[in-house]
């Protein structure tokens, strides 16, 4: 279902920025409503702030109920407006700690600001996840978050469990992998690997949309594991 540029993914759970819903340079960006809590994941990359505030507000939502904005990784595309809704909207910004540094030192390269043509603010971070998972409650529910390395060393990947479906934000699978985002090509396949056996039914990607059902979350992954082989 598509409300204005927003588009209803599951129950509660809804695509509110990206490439065709905000502007060009972001990266897919999501809002999941937990009983009217709200967790934002990613956050564009810095010029959309109001487009995206907008299309929380056409989606019927209150920004001011976002209590967690997740960052998938360190690139500017995610983090961009991470600020403007801490600042007007009060949340708490949890990044994993292994791409932390890049932010609240706004490092121009490992943030990839510089490939854009632009700089990024340091900025800190309140919550610094660690380990392989970490998982975040919301009143019945779980938020998993899955530290899955390769495009930059915190990559993370989220994933939500609702209605019967396991869905699943798996942010820049598709790379690139450079020199200066650290990224791990080995690491990248077991990450993709930990992905597979979740079997999830949908697949919220970075930058090419939604991929359902099931076999075609599996192909979209198999087919950048045979490219990188
Ligand atoms: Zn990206
Ligand atoms: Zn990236």
């Amino acid at each position: 279902m598509i409300m204005g540029k927003v588009q209803i993914i599951a129950d509660g759970v809804y695509l509110i920025g990206g490439p065709d819903v905000s502007r060009s340079d972001d990266a897919t960006s999501f809002i999941i409503n937990f009983s009217g809590e709200l967790v934002m994941i990613d956050a564009g990359a810095g010029g959309s702030s109001r487009i995206l505030q907008k299309n929380i507000e056409d989606a019927g939502l209150d920004p001011k109920a976002i209590s967690t904005l997740i960052l998938t990784h360190n690139h500017i595309d995610h983090i961009g407006s991470a600020s403007y809704f801490r600042t007007h909207f009060g949340c708490k910004i949890l990044i994993h700690d292994l791409d932390a540094d890049a932010v609240e030192e706004g490092d121009s390269m490992k943030t990839a600001a510089s490939c854009y043509g632009t700089f990024f603010s340091p900025m800190s971070i309140d919550r610094r996840l660690k380990g392989d998972e970490e998982i975040l409650s919301f009143g019945s529910e779980e938020l998993h978050c899955l530290h899955t390395p390769g495009h930059t060393p915190g990559s993370i990947s989220i994933y939500l469990d609702r209605g019967g479906k396991r869905i699943l934000f798996g942010q820049d699978i598709h790379g690139p992998f450079l020199g200066v985002f650290n990224s791990d090509i080995r690491k990248w396949k077991k990450s993709m690997e930990k992905l597979l056996a979740l079997d999830a039914d949908i697949l919220c990607e970075g930058h090419f949309g939604i991929f359902q059902p099931k076999e075609n979350v599996r192909k979209y992954i198999t087919k950048y594991i045979r490219n990188y082989a």
